[in-house]
């Protein structure tokens, strides 16, 4: 994993508002990796709920608290076990949430992972609450890509971007949407095709993952009738990118990747 202030371009515009004491109510946190982004919103979080000014301090009880993930003014939403989306009620829950003063702390922190997994419905219940904000409250998005989201959500929000150029690199992301155009028309045997020079190298084929990822999250929002086929392609990337990190035969990757997401269009 990569830590988020690795990142030079977050990381001074993160430590800028924290320093000025002027966190925005409303901040989207893009990227591939779900640690990454986690660990960047539990940082503002503790520098939101901090009684000193300036960076969370690691001292205070507020500070302690949210180190151990148990303080009662951060609250992480995400979708109910076993269920694959963010209800429509867990948002509005959150809205009446919102609206009750910080137990201990100056702030309330919101942060909604796996803010994609929001239908619309969803997105328009939580944009209610980002367009009147109440004081003191701060939300964070994770999404894997903000183009997911609703543009009206998206305008709301200031965006910390920790894609991997990797993933937006041009080449890579046209051999991903390429495969994703063939697994659409269900053409096997030229996704075979595209991806067997991918057995030659695991660092081209993490590439490629990585891309794949970001492209069918992309994709999701724009693919109406293929959603449901795009958001398991994105959840199985992350399959594959485990796979790659073990020892496994680069022949069989490529040949599992293409027939389970061939397999994900007739399901
Ligand atoms: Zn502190």
């Amino acid at each position: 994993m990569i830590s988020w202030d690795k990142n030079e371009k977050v990381r001074s515009s993160v430590l800028g508002f924290i320093k000025s004491g002027r966190i925005p109510h409303a901040i989207m946190i893009e990227g591939e990796s779900d640690d990454c982004k986690l660990q960047l919103a539990l940082y503002i979080a503790a520098a939101a709920v901090c009684d000193s000014q300036g960076s969370p301090c690691g001292q205070c009880k507020n500070c302690h608290l949210a180190s151990v993930g148990t303080h009662p003014d951060i609250t992480r939403v995400s979708a109910i076990d076993g269920k694959k989306f963010l209800s429509v009620a867990q948002i509005r829950e959150l809205r009446a949430d919102a609206f009750v003063k910080a137990h201990s702390a100056s702030h309330r922190v919101f942060i909604i992972e796996d803010a994609h997994r929001m239908n619309e419905q969803a997105q328009n219940a939580l944009l209610k609450v980002l367009e009147e904000p109440p004081k003191n409250v701060i939300f964070i998005l994770l999404v894997p890509s903000k183009t997911i989201l609703l543009d009206t959500i998206i305008s709301r929000c200031v965006l910390l971007s920790l894609l991997e150029s990797v993933a937006l690199d041009n080449t890579n992301s046209e051999t991903a949407d390429k495969f994703i155009d063939l697994l659409l028309s269900g053409s096997e045997y030229e996704m075979l095709k595209l991806l067997t020079p991918l057995e030659k190298s695991r660092a081209d084929a993490e590439d490629f993952f990585k891309a794949l990822s970001v492209c069918a999250a992309k994709r999701i929002k724009a693919s109406g009738g293929h959603a449901r086929v795009l958001d398991a392609l994105f959840d199985d990337t992350k399959y594959y990118l485990d796979l790659l990190a073990t020892n496994i035969n680069m022949p069989l990757l490529i040949s599992l990747a293409v027939s389970r997401s061939k397999g994900l269009l007739d399901k």
